[in-house]
């Protein structure tokens, strides 16, 4: 059991309703609009335990929105871990038994693991080669500002740039221990036109986090032009969203032993000025900044070998119009 230190603000609704679809796959609905245009793809509780996403796909689900061209899906992607979620425990329902996040190479996915989250990953599958815009909702342990990862690609980086929210924009070539969803098949190709982003909405179970989840799918589904303007608008604050700020990472530390130790209890967007800071013991291993100005993204707590410990980047520039 992992320990929480943060309150539950926000409640998981009953996605229950959702679970036969039109798709043939369990809580996955297809909204047709009938006209030519893109299919985009958005999905929840890719993590059972990061509830804001089920939250946006029920409120949309429940505002019957409805896509202006082309083919809205709205998918809970590990709804089975989402059904372990216990408020009491709420650490642990991130998945059943790995991380479906982590599974999406072909090997894995055309390999014979059998775990309940690669089974579902298998499932959805054909849903997501079908997409040709993905937003992958997620959020974090730590309460830090929300950050869009745009993973490798430049046009997932101007994908971000144009829905100009949220602040923070990560570009990253995801982790050692397995593939990502947002960096399946064609969305990692850099010929490819598909393009797939992954938004960190903030704390858990902070009410903002709920807020931040919504905006952004709103604003997705607003700048690729599938819902109707004026429903948008209705949902976007009136204010316009604050700057954004890239950020390149450059490399994972991936942990080596079980005895691997942060120096200070960071949370992430922590600037290490100086090269050669150490920031972790890897066991006797000191691990350092490799420059100056090193920007700590997403140290986890979940400090165990073979996952990443933390990312490091620096500030750079937005992508040129
Ligand atoms: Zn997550």
């Amino acid at each position: 059991m992992i320990p929480n230190t943060y309150p539950i603000e926000t409640k998981a609704p009953d996605i229950t309703p959702y679970r036969q679809g039109n798709t043939g796959v369990d809580y996955v609905t297809t909204l047709d609009s009938g006209r030519a245009g893109p299919h985009v793809l958005v999905v929840a509780v890719t993590h059972g335990n990061e509830i804001c996403g089920a939250i946006t796909l029920d409120f949309l689900l429940r505002d019957n929105v409805q896509p202006t061209r082309g083919k809205l899906t709205l998918a809970f992607s590990n709804h089975a871990a989402y059904h372990n979620f216990d408020p009491d425990n709420p650490n642990d329902s991130r998945q059943v038994e790995e991380d479906i996040n982590r599974v999406w190479d072909e090997d894995d996915l055309n390999g014979d693991r059998d775990t309940p989250d690669i089974r579902r990953a298998r499932e959805l599958r054909p849903i997501v080669e079908q997409a040709d815009f993905m937003l992958d909702i997620h959020s974090m342990f730590f309460p830090i500002a929300p950050l869009i990862i745009a993973g490798p690609t430049h046009r997932s980086r101007e994908m971000a740039r144009d829905i100009g929210f949220p602040a923070d924009v990560i570009s990253d070539c995801g982790h050692k221990q397995g593939r990502r969803m947002r960096d399946y098949g064609a969305f990692a190709d850099p010929d490819s036109s598909k393009t797939a982003i992954l938004v960190e909405c903030g704390q858990h179970w902070a009410a903002a986090c709920a807020s931040v989840s919504t905006e952004t799918t709103v604003r997705f589904l607003q700048q690729l032009d599938v819902v109707d303007a004026d429903w948008a608008k209705a949902q976007l604050p009136a204010e316009p969203p604050a700057p954004q700020k890239f950020i390149k990472v450059t490399e994972a530390v991936t942990i080596k032993t079980e005895q691997f130790k942060f120096v200070e209890p960071y949370q992430g967007f922590e600037i290490i000025a100086k090269s050669g800071t150490v920031i972790a013991h890897d066991g006797d291993e000191p691990v350092v900044t490799p420059y100056d100005d090193c920007v700590l993204v997403m140290p986890t707590h979940r400090l165990f070998a073979g996952r990443s410990a933390v990312r490091l980047g620096h500030y750079t520039e937005p992508p040129t119009r």
